[in-house]
């Protein structure tokens, strides 16, 4: 059956209530939601809101425009970054957030190398806690922005004694190239009040400064050491300037 190429006045009503168009130097982005996400956090139901994002090189608030291109672009090729907002984000006056790399061995796997998966829950267990919060998961940021496949033959270097960043340069990658600033401008959309940054990395806290935002704190994420990662997160202190604070631990972010 051919693609839909006319759609029901209705759809595109609905649609169009929940997109929201954010002007870049690129072109734009396509903010859909809010969309009700209740999360199973170790055992409770906790509610969301979920929000996913599309950077496009169009410019168009003729959404139905949008949506109609969608079918001819394989979206599933390429990674949407998302966002899960819990409390009162707009308004509340401290609100905590992470700004998360995607980690496919990490966060979906489990995998005991880093301590990703750990940080993703973690940071949801503490914006739960504390009731007002956002998480970012950023989708083209594996491997520290190298991608999954490239990821892949650093770990396999790693297995042979070199350390996270020498096994990005070389391979010939920059040892971290993630772009923070569509996720920023998706942030300034959905609340302008200071945040707390749930981080160990101070680049993070300087991208987001630099891009004007009003970081009021942060907050460190400790846990999940173990053989495996050892040499991991000692590299992320060591080389990568990470804050090791606090009670005495090694700590990460990915
Ligand atoms: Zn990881």
């Amino acid at each position: 059956m051919p693609a839909v190429k006319e759609f029901d006045p209705k759809v595109i009503s609905l649609l169009q209530e929940r997109i929201k168009m954010i002007n870049t130097e690129n072109g734009a982005i396509y903010l859909v939601g809010p969309i009700n996400l209740p999360i199973n956090l170790r055992g409770e139901t906790v509610q969301f809101k979920w929000y996913c994002w599309l950077n496009c090189s169009e410019v168009t608030e003729d959404f139905e425009h949008i949506v109609a291109k969608l079918s001819n672009v394989n979206l599933a090729e390429f990674q949407q970054s998302s966002v899960l907002v819990h409390g009162d984000f707009e308004n509340a006056d401290h609100a905590l957030i992470r700004f998360h790399s995607i980690c496919h061995t990490g966060d979906i796997f489990g995998s005991k190398r880093c301590d990703c998966g750990y940080q993703l829950e973690q940071s949801l267990v503490h914006i739960a806690e504390h009731g007002t919060g956002a998480l970012f998961y950023l989708a083209n940021h594996e491997g520290r922005g190298i991608g999954l496949f490239s990821k892949a033959l650093a770990y396999i270097l790693q297995q042979n004694g070199y350390d996270t960043v020498d096994a990005n340069l070389k391979l010939g990658f920059v040892d971290d190239s993630r772009d923070y600033s569509d996720a920023i401008q998706v942030l300034n959309v959905l609340r302008t009040k200071p945040v707390t940054l749930i981080t160990n990395n101070p680049k993070k806290i300087d991208a987001l400064r630099n891009a004007g935002m009003a970081v009021e704190d942060r907050v460190q994420l400790w846990g999940d050491i173990s053989e495996y990662n050892e040499k991991y997160l000692k590299t992320k202190i060591e080389r990568s300037g990470h804050i090791n604070e606090g009670n005495g631990s090694c700590n990460n972010d990915e």
